[in-house]
C-alpha cells in the first residue's frame, strides 16, 4: 500500500474511533477524483502569470534571463507611501475596515475621479478592491446576468483577464479587433456592427495592455456617442494605465473618460488601481466608481467575498492620490524614453512588424513572418507560442505570446518594457540576433 495512503487511513480509522463510526475508507478503486466544475476546469490559466512563472523557474536554474514579462514597473514604491503604510501599521491600524475602505480613503479616490477625470464623485459610489483584476470581475459578475445569452464586446488585442472573467460570469465575449494600420485602436462602424439586442457590456481599455497605445481623445468622444446610442451596454472603463501616456512620442495625447461624459455616467463603472502607475503591483490596491444603485450591489459582493484590503493601506492611498505627483511624473518621463528605446530596437530585428507605443508600458510586434521556421537548436516555430518558448529556452529573453490577447493577436508577442535601458538594448539584441538564425 502506498505509504501517504497508510497514514492517511490510519488517521482516519483513529477519528472514526474518536467519532465512534464505522471505519469503512472505500477500496482504493472507488476514489473518483474530486469534482471539478467546468467553468472553471475550461478557464485558461492568465498567461501573463505563467510567463512570469516561467521566467522565476529559468532563474532559479541559475539562467540569466532578460524579462520583458509581466507587466510590472521595476521601481520601487515611493518612500512617502510606503511611510504612510508604516506608520498606520505602527499605530494599530491592524483591524477589519469598513467593507469599501476607510472613509478618508474612499474621499480621496472620489476628488480624484471628480477634479482628474471629470466623473463626478461621491465618496459612497467608491469600492476599493484587491487589486483592480478584483474590480473587473467584480464588475462582469454584476452586469451579467448567465443563460440570458448576454454578450461583452472586447476590442482587441486585449489584456488576457479580460475574456476568461467575461465567459466565467457568464456572458460570450464578442471580440472587436483593433487593425494594425489604426494602430490597433478600433472604429466607430466596427462598433455599430458589433452591436446588438444581447450586449450588455463593453470593456473599455485605454491606454491599452498590450497595444501600449492610448485613443486620441476625439476618438473616444466618437466611440462613446455610439455606446451612448445603446442604453443597454454598461461601459467598463479600465483606466489603470491612465497616468502612463507620451505626449513626447505621440504630441497633444491626453487621457478621456468615458464616465465624465453625462450620457453614459449613469451607466459606466471606472476601474482603476495603485499597481502600475505608483508601482505598487504587490500591494493589491485597486479602485472602481459606479452609480450609486449598482455600487451598493459591488459593495455587497465584496463583503461576501474579501471585505475590505489590509486596513494599514488606507493612508497610503491618500500619500498616493494626493502627495505623490512628483514620483508618478518620474517613472512616466522613463517609461517614456524606454518607449522610444524598444521600438527604435524593434525596427532592427528582420520581419518584425510594429506600432509605436504611446502609452502604457507595452510593445506588441507581429513576428509572424517568422512562422514556420526553424530555430538553431531545431524547434519548429509555427505560432507565437512556440517563437516564445523557443526564444526563453535558446537565449534566456521572456516574452508573453499574443494568442491569449484575442484571435487578432495571434501572430504577435508581448514586450514589457517596465524593465531597465540596459534590459531593453540586451534583450532586444538577444533576439535579433536568434532571429537572424532562423531558417
Ligand atoms: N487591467 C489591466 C489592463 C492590467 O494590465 C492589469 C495588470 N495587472 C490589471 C487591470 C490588474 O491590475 P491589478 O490587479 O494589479 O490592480
Ligand atoms: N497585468 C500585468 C500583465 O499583463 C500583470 C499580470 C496580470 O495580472 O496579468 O502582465
Amino acid at each position: 500500500m502506498h505509504g501517504s495512503r497508510m497514514l492517511a487511513e490510519s488517521s482516519a480509522l483513529q477519528c472514526c474511533v474518536e467519532l465512534a463510526i464505522p471505519a469503512t475508507l472505500p477500496p482504493m478503486s472507488a476514489v473518483s477524483p474530486m469534482h471539478i466544475s467546468s467553468r472553471i476546469a475550461s478557464m485558461s490559466e492568465s498567461a501573463t502569470l505563467a510567463v512570469g512563472a516561467k521566467v522565476a523557474a529559468s532563474r532559479a536554474k541559475g539562467r540569466d534571463v532578460i524579462a520583458f514579462a509581466m507587466g510590472e514597473p521595476d521601481f520601487d514604491t515611493p518612500a512617502n507611501i510606503k511611510a504612510a503604510a508604516i506608520a498606520a501599521l505602527e499605530r494599530g491600524m491592524t483591524k477589519y475596515a469598513p467593507t469599501a475602505g476607510e472613509k478618508s480613503a474612499r474621499e480621496a479616490i472620489a476628488e480624484k475621479f471628480s477634479r482628474e477625470n471629470g466623473i463626478a464623485t461621491k465618496f459612497d459610489q467608491v469600492t476599493i478592491t484587491a487589486g483592480a483584476k478584483h474590480g473587473i470581475y467584480m464588475a462582469l459578475q454584476a452586469i451579467i446576468e448567465p443563460g440570458r445569452g448576454d454578450e461583452v464586446l472586447l476590442p482587441t488585442p486585449a489584456w488576457v483577464s479580460y475574456k476568461p472573467l467575461i465567459e466565467l460570469a457568464g456572458a460570450k465575449c464578442v471580440e472587436i479587433p483593433g487593425a494594425v494600420g489604426n494602430g490597433f485602436r478600433i472604429t466607430r462602424p466596427q462598433l455599430q456592427s458589433a452591436v446588438n439586442a444581447k450586449t450588455v457590456g463593453i470593456v473599455w481599455n485605454s491606454p491599452s495592455n498590450p497595444c501600449g497605445i492610448a485613443y486620441p481623445a476625439p476618438e473616444v468622444r466618437e466611440i462613446c456617442e455610439e455606446l451612448a446610442r445603446h442604453e443597454r451596454i454598461t461601459i467598463l472603463s479600465d483606466e489603470i494605465y491612465e497616468k502612463l501616456i507620451y505626449p513626447e512620442i505621440a504630441p497633444g495625447l491626453t487621457h478621456f473618460s468615458p464616465g465624465s461624459l453625462p450620457a453614459l455616467a449613469h451607466r459606466t463603472i471606472t476601474i482603476n488601481g495603485l499597481s502600475k502607475s505608483y508601482a505598487m503591483t504587490g500591494w493589491r490596491v485597486g479602485y472602481l466608481t459606479a452609480p450609486s444603485a449598482m455600487a451598493k450591489e459591488l459593495i455587497k459582493l465584496q463583503g461576501q467575498m474579501t471585505n475590505s484590503i489590509p486596513s494599514f493601506f488606507y493612508p497610503a492611498i491618500v500619500e498616493a492620490l494626493t502627495a505623490s505627483a512628483a514620483g508618478v511624473e518620474v517613472m512616466r518621463a522613463r517609461f517614456a524614453v524606454r518607449a522610444k528605446l524598444i521600438h527604435e530596437a524593434l525596427t532592427s530585428v528582420a520581419g518584425v512588424r510594429s506600432v509605436a507605443p504611446n502609452a502604457a508600458f507595452y510593445a506588441f510586434p507581429d513576428v509572424s513572418s517568422h512562422f514556420h521556421k526553424t530555430s538553431p537548436s531545431g524547434a519548429r516555430i509555427t505560432s507565437a507560442q512556440s517563437f516564445a518558448d523557443a526564444l526563453l529556452e535558446e537565449v534566456h529573453v521572456a516574452v508573453v505570446p499574443g494568442e491569449d490577447f484575442g484571435g487578432c493577436a495571434h501572430g504577435n508577442i508581448r514586450l514589457s518594457f517596465a524593465c531597465s535601458e540596459e534590459s531593453i538594448t540586451n534583450g532586444v539584441a538577444r533576439i535579433r540576433d536568434w532571429v537572424a538564425q532562423l531558417r
